[in-house]
C-alpha cells in the first residue's frame, strides 16, 4: 500500500494546550507516524501513512477537535516521506527564539472533572482544585512563557507519582495539563483552622456573615444573596452605595428562578468563559434589596471553579459574589494585600495557597436581539486574541483610554486586548497597566514599533505612551477609536470603505479643545471627518458636573425645580456656565442623559459612572412609544439641539405626565435624533452603513430603538459584540487605526 506523507498546518489554534495531545491521539489511533508541535503561527503536524488514513486524519482533525480549540484554518501540503517509526509531540520551541506559546484563557470546570469531583471513588473527590487539559486556571497563573508548569504559580507544587504519570501519558485527559494536581500534591483550602473549610464557609454564609473567597483572578466577597442584613453589611463595609452586586447561582435552574434566562443567555451562562450575564430580574426573585437597589436587571453567573461548585452546593442558595475591594480600588489578588484591605469587610477568609499571578476581574456580558455582547471583557476571554481581517504590518501597542482601561498588543492578524485594568487614576491600577503591558509583550513575543494613544494629554495612558522612546507614536481621537473598534469588532479591515460612525458616550477629548461625546463621524480606519454632533453646552465645574448631574440640567435649562433643590449653589453654577469659567464645552450624549435624569428628579448626584443614565433607563416605561423632537441646525458640521428634548421633559413634567412615560419619550427622542443625524450623513456623504459605539449604547432601550429606526430606514447597522462599546474597547480601535496609518 502506498505510503504518503502530508504536512498539515492548523492556524488560529489559540487554545493550544489540549490540541497537541488530541492530534497525537488521532494520529496514533489511525496508525500514522510523524509529529505535532507548535510555533509562532500555530500548530503544525506532519503525518505519514496509508493515503486513506491520512485523509481520514484530515477529516477528523476539524470535526473532532477538543472543545477549547478554536481553529481558523487547516492547510495541508504533500511532503517527502521520512519513514519515521512513531508519532511524537515536539517539545515547545523555547530554544528557537520563539517565545510565544499558546496561553489560553481561564476555563470553567469541565463536565469530566465535575463528574470526578462528585465521585466518592475518585481520588479527587471533592478536591477544590481539580482540573484537566480542557479546564482550569491558565492566564491567571502564568508567570512567563513557554507555558510550562515551572513558569506558573503551580511551580511550588511537586506532582505526586500518580499525577506525574497522568501528566506524561498522551492518552490521559491530563496529558500536559500544567496545573494538574490532587489532594496529595496540590494546593490546599483553608478557613482559619477549620477542619472542613467548605462546611465552615457554608455555615458562616448561612448565618449572614460576609466571607472573602479567593477565586481565579482575585478575591471575592460573598454573602447570602437573600439575606438583606448580610448584603447591606457588605455594601456598608465596602463603601459601595448603589452599584449592583453580581450573584452566583448553582446552576441554570437556580439562575432561572432569579431572572429570565433565554437561550442566548443560557449559552453565555454555561459557556467555558462563565461571565456575569446581566438579565431581566424576575419580579419577586428571592434576592435582598441591597443586592441591586432599584435595578430591573440582575448580574448572574454560574460556578466556574471546583471551589465554587462545592461552595454553592454546601450553601444551597445563591450568593452575592462581588470583587474583593474597597470602593473603587482594584480587586485584591495577593494574599497579604487581601488580608489587609478586606480585614474590616470579611468575617472570615476562605483561601488557598495557589498564587494568582494576574489580577483578572469577572467578565460582564448581556444579550441583545439574540446575540451576546461584552460589557467587560476579562476573565475567561483574555488573552484570546481578536482576529482582524487585515494584518498589522508592524507590531502595535495601543494604550487605551482612562476609564475602564484596557491596552492592546497586536501583530499578524491578532489583537491581544488586555484584561480589564480599570480606571487609571491611582498608583495600583497604573501598576497593573504597566506590568500588564510588559507581561503581554513577553507572553506573545510582541515588540511594538507603533504606539497608539488617546489625544487627552492628562490621561495616564497617554503620558505612558509619550514617554516611550524609539517607537512611532500615533495619537488617536477618542471617538474615532470607538468607531474603529466597532469596525474591527465586525471584521472590517482597512479595505472597507468609510461608514457613518455614531459615537455617543460620556467624555472624549476633541481636537477643537471641547469635550466630545455625541458625534456623527464619516469614518474609515485611517481617517475621519466630524460630520455633526450634539450642540455643545458648558459643563459647570468640569468634573464636578459629571458627579452632579443637576449641574448639567442647570447648564441646559433654567429649571425652577432643580434650582429649588440647590438654592445655595444654583446662582454660582449658572454664573459659571454663563461666563464659561471652569466650564468646558461638551457635546456629550452622556451629559444630556444626566440632565434629563436630574430634571425628572431621578438623581442629582452619582456614586458610580453612568448611574443617572442607568436609572433613567430603568425608570422608562417600555410600553410608551412617544417621541420628543429635536431640531437639526444644518451647518457643517451639523448640530442637533439636545436642549429641545429637555424642554419637552419639563413641559410634560409640568403637565403631570408620569415620569416613566417622560423617560421613555426622552429615550425615543434620542433615538430619533440619531436617525436624523444618520439620514443627513447619508445624504451628504453617500454612506449607508452605521457603526454604533460609545458607552451610551449600553442602554438597551436606546439601542433597540436606534437599531429599529436605522434598519427600517435601510441602513446596515454594525454593533459591538466581541469587545465592549464602552471605553474598554478603545484600545482595539486605536490599534487598528494606528496600523492603517503606518
Ligand atoms: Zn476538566
Ligand atoms: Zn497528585
Ligand atoms: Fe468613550
Amino acid at each position: 500500500m502506498a505510503t504518503i506523507r502530508t504536512a498539515v498546518r492548523v492556524e488560529g489554534v489559540v487554545q493550544g494546550v489540549g490540541f497537541r495531545p488530541f492530534v497525537h491521539a488521532l494520529a496514533t489511533g489511525l496508525g500514522l507516524t510523524g509529529l505535532v508541535g507548535n510555533d509562532l503561527d500555530g500548530v503544525f503536524a506532519e503525518v505519514e501513512g496509508p493515503a486513506a488514513a491520512v485523509s481520514e486524519f484530515l477529516r477528523r482533525l476539524e470535526r473532532d477537535a477538543p472543545p477549547l480549540a478554536r481553529i481558523e484554518r487547516v492547510t495541508a501540503t504533500a511532503v517527502a516521506p521520512r519513514r519515521s517509526a512513531e508519532f511524537v509531540i515536539a517539545a515547545s520551541d523555547a530554544g528557537s527564539g520563539v517565545r510565544r506559546t499558546l496561553v489560553s484563557a481561564d476555563t470553567a470546570t469541565c463536565a469530566d472533572c465535575l463528574r470526578e469531583l462528585g465521585d466518592p471513588a475518585d481520588r479527587r473527590h471533592r478536591y477544590p482544585f481539580i482540573n484537566c487539559t480542557n479546564c482550569g486556571p491558565r492566564f491567571t497563573i502564568v508567570r512567563d512563557v513557554p507555558y510550562d508548569r515551572s513558569l506558573t504559580t503551580m511551580a511550588p507544587f511537586a506532582m505526586c507519582e500518580r499525577c506525574a504519570a497522568e501528566y506524561h501519558d498522551p492518552a490521559d485527559r491530563r496529558f500536559h495539563a500544567q496545573p494538574t494536581c490532587c489532594p496529595a500534591c496540590g494546593p490546599r483550602l483553608t478557613l482559619d483552622d477549620a477542619t472542613d473549610p467548605l462546611q465552615a464557609a457554608a455555615e458562616l454564609l448561612r448565618h449572614g456573615r460576609v466571607l472573602a473567597v479567593k477565586g481565579l483572578g482575585g478575591y471575592h466577597l460573598a454573602a447570602d444573596a437573600a439575606c438583606e442584613p448580610a448584603v447591606a453589611a457588605l455594601r456598608r463595609r465596602k463603601h459601595r452605595e448603589d452599584k449592583p452586586f453580581a450573584v452566583m447561582a448553582a446552576d441554570l435552574a437556580a439562575a432561572a428562578e432569579l431572572a429570565e434566562v433565554d437561550a442566548t443567555a443560557a449559552d453565555l451562562l454555561t459557556s467555558p468563559a462563565r461571565p456575569i450575564v446581566l438579565l431581566p430580574r424576575r419580579p419577586g426573585a428571592a434576592v435582598a434589596p441591597a443586592t441591586a437597589p432599584g435595578n430591573r436587571q440582575l448580574g448572574i453567573m454560574l460556578p466556574y471553579t471546583p471551589l465554587h461548585h462545592l461552595l454553592l452546593a454546601a450553601v444551597a442558595r445563591p450568593i452575592v459574589l462581588t470583587s474583593g475591594n474597597v470602593s473603587d480600588e482594584p480587586i485584591a489578588y495577593r494574599d497579604d494585600e487581601a488580608g489587609e484591605t478586606l480585614k474590616d469587610i470579611a468575617d472570615a477568609f476562605l483561601t488557598h495557597d495557589r498564587a494568582i499571578h494576574v489580577r483578572t476581574d469577572d467578565s460582564v456580558t448581556r444579550t441583545f436581539r439574540g446575540r451576546p455582547m461584552l460589557v467587560r471583557r476579562s476573565r475567561g476571554y483574555v488573552p484570546e486574541p481578536i482576529t482582524t481581517s487585515t494584518a498589522f504590518p508592524r507590531p502595535v501597542l495601543a494604550c487605551g483610554a482612562e476609564l475602564k482601561n484596557t491596552f492592546c498588543l497586536a501583530r499578524g492578524r491578532h489583537a491581544f486586548v488586555s484584561h480589564h485594568i480599570g480606571d487609571l487614576e491611582n498608583a495600583e491600577t497604573l501598576r497593573s497597566f504597566t506590568e500588564g503591558i510588559e507581561h503581554f509583550r513577553r507572553l506573545f513575543d510582541i515588540d511594538p514599533r507603533v504606539v497608539a494613544y488617546d489625544l487627552h494629554p492628562e490621561y495616564l495612558s497617554t503620558k505612558y505612551a509619550l514617554e516611550l522612546d524609539g517607537v512611532e507614536l500615533q495619537g488617536v481621537q477618542h471617538h474615532h477609536a470607538h468607531v474603529a473598534s466597532c469596525l474591527a469588532d465586525n471584521g472590517h479591515g482597512v479595505e472597507a470603505g468609510p461608514v457613518i460612525g455614531v459615537a455617543f458616550d460620556g467624555t472624549g477629548y476633541g481636537p477643537d479643545g471641547t469635550i466630545w461625546g455625541g458625534e456623527f463621524l464619516a469614518a474609515g480606519l485611517a481617517a475621519f471627518e466630524r460630520g455633526g454632533h450634539l450642540a455643545p453646552v458648558p459643563m459647570p465645574g468640569g468634573a464636578a458636573a459629571i458627579r452632579q448631574p443637576w449641574r448639567m440640567a442647570a447648564a441646559y435649562v433654567a429649571d425652577p425645580e432643580v434650582a429649588r433643590r440647590h438654592p445655595d449653589q444654583w446662582p454660582a453654577v449658572i454664573a459659571m456656565a454663563a461666563r464659561g469659567v471652569n466650564s468646558p464645552l461638551t457635546s456629550s450624549a452622556g451629559r444630556l442623559f444626566d440632565a434629563a435624569a436630574a430634571l425628572l428628579g431621578v438623581r442629582d448626584s452619582i456614586n458610580y459612572e453612568g448611574q443617572a443614565a442607568i436609572e433613567l433607563e430603568q425608570l422608562a416605561d417600555p410600553g410608551e412609544a412617544g417621541v420628543y423632537p429635536a431640531r437639526v441646525e444644518a451647518g457643517s458640521p451639523f448640530r442637533i439641539c439636545g436642549s429641545d428634548l429637555l424642554h419637552a421633559v419639563i413641559e410634560d413634567r409640568t403637565n403631570r405626565v408620569p415620569a416613566p412615560v417622560i423617560a421613555a419619550r426622552f429615550h425615543h427622542g434620542v433615538a430619533a435624533l440619531i436617525e436624523a443625524g444618520c439620514l443627513l450623513m447619508r445624504e451628504r456623504h453617500g454612506l449607508g452603513t452605521v457603526a454604533l459605539s460609545g458607552g451610551v449604547f449600553q442602554n438597551l432601550l436606546l439601542l433597540n430603538a436606534v437599531v429599529g429606526r436605522l434598519e427600517a430606514g435601510g441602513f446596515r447597522v454594525l454593533l459591538h459584540g466581541r469587545v465592549p462599546c464602552n471605553d474598554g474597547g478603545i484600545s482595539l480601535g486605536q490599534a487598528v487605526i494606528a496600523a492603517s496609518r503606518s
